[in-house]
C-alpha cells in the first residue's frame, strides 16, 4: 500500500492510496495529474473520496468517475454535482480490504467528513480535507467555533501514529502563526526547522501524525495554559473564560495575522 501527494493548484495535494495496480484519489480538485499519474504508473482507479464541496476538493471528479468507472463517496450533507455515494457519521467503506470509517468534522463547510483507516502493517491513515492542517486548522465558511473544536477534538483522538494527509501544504505559514502564540514551544521550533528543510529540498511537509499536530498546533492546544494566556492577551477583555471563545479567538487571531 503506497500513500502518494500529488500537487495541484498552487497548494493542494490530491492524496493517491496505491496497491496491486489498482488506486483510490482523494478530492480531485483537478484530474489531469491523476489521469497522468494513473496512466504513468499503470493504476486503474477504483474509488474516489470526497470530503467537502469546494471546487478545488471536487473539480476533476466527473472526468475521473466518466474514465474510469470509480465509485464517488461523499458527504450526505452537502451538494455535489456529481452522482456520489452519501456518507453520514460513523458510515463505513471498504477499499483493497481497507475499511474507512467516516467521521463529521463540521466546520470549515457544514458537512465536511474526514475519512480513517487502520492500514495492515502501516500506521493508519486520515484523510481530513480542510478541517485540519499541520500546524492549522480550517477557515470557518460555515460552521460555528464550537463546532470546529469538537470536530478537531474528535480527530485528536484518533491513535498517535496516524498519518495525518491535509488537502493543503501550509505548514510554514502555519507554523509562523504557531509560533507567535507560543515562542516556547520547543517541539514547535524544532518542527518548523523539520519543515523549513523539507520546503527547502522540494518536499512536502505531509503527512503529519496526530501526535506531532498534539504537540505543536494551537488549534489542538487552545486549552494549553501558554495558549490561553496568548489568546487572552492578543483578544483583551474581548475574550470571555469559555474554551469555545478562547477557540474562536485564535482562530481570529490566526486571520489576521501577517
Ligand atoms: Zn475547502
Ligand atoms: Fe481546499
Amino acid at each position: 500500500m503506497n500513500l502518494i501527494p500529488l500537487p495541484a493548484f498552487s497548494d493542494n495535494y490530491l492524496w493517491l492510496l496505491q496497491h496491486e495496480g489498482h488506486a483510490l484519489v482523494v478530492d480531485p480538485g483537478d484530474a489531469t495529474p491523476v489521469h497522468q499519474w494513473l496512466q504513468d504508473q499503470q493504476l486503474h482507479l477504483d474509488c474516489i473520496l470526497v470530503t467537502h464541496h469546494h471546487p478545488d476538493h471536487t473539480g476533476g471528479v466527473s472526468s475521473l468517475q466518466a474514465a474510469y468507472g470509480a465509485q464517488v463517496h461523499g458527504p450526505a450533507l452537502e451538494t455535489l454535482p456529481f452522482e456520489f455515494q452519501a456518507m453520514n457519521e460513523s458510515d463505513e467503506l471498504t477499499w483493497r480490504g481497507l475499511t474507512f470509517k467516516v467521521i463529521a468534522v463540521p466546520g470549515h463547510t457544514a458537512g465536511h467528513i474526514a475519512y480513517w483507516a487502520q492500514v495492515p502493517d502501516q500506521a493508519p491513515i486520515l484523510f481530513c480535507g480542510d478541517t485540519l492542517f499541520s500546524g492549522g486548522c480550517g477557515r470557518l465558511f460555515e460552521g460555528s467555533p464550537a463546532q470546529m473544536l469538537n470536530s478537531l477534538d474528535r480527530l485528536a483522538q484518533l491513535p498517535s501514529d496516524t498519518r495525518v494527509c491535509c488537502a493543503h501544504e501550509y505548514t510554514l505559514s502555519n507554523l509562523k502563526f504557531a509560533l507567535a502564540v507560543e515562542p516556547a514551544n520547543q517541539a514547535l521550533q524544532a518542527y518548523n526547522q523539520h519543515c523549513s528543510a523539507l520546503r527547502q529540498a522540494g518536499r512536502p511537509t505531509l503527512p503529519s501524525s496526530i501526535s506531532t499536530e498534539a504537540a505543536i498546533n494551537p488549534f489542538l492546544r487552545s486549552r494549553e495554559k501558554a495558549v490561553e494566556q496568548a489568546v487572552k492577551h492578543f483578544a483583551g477583555s474581548a475574550c470571555g473564560q469559555s474554551e469555545v471563545e478562547v477557540f474562536a479567538h485564535l482562530r481570529q487571531w490566526k486571520n489576521e495575522f501577517k
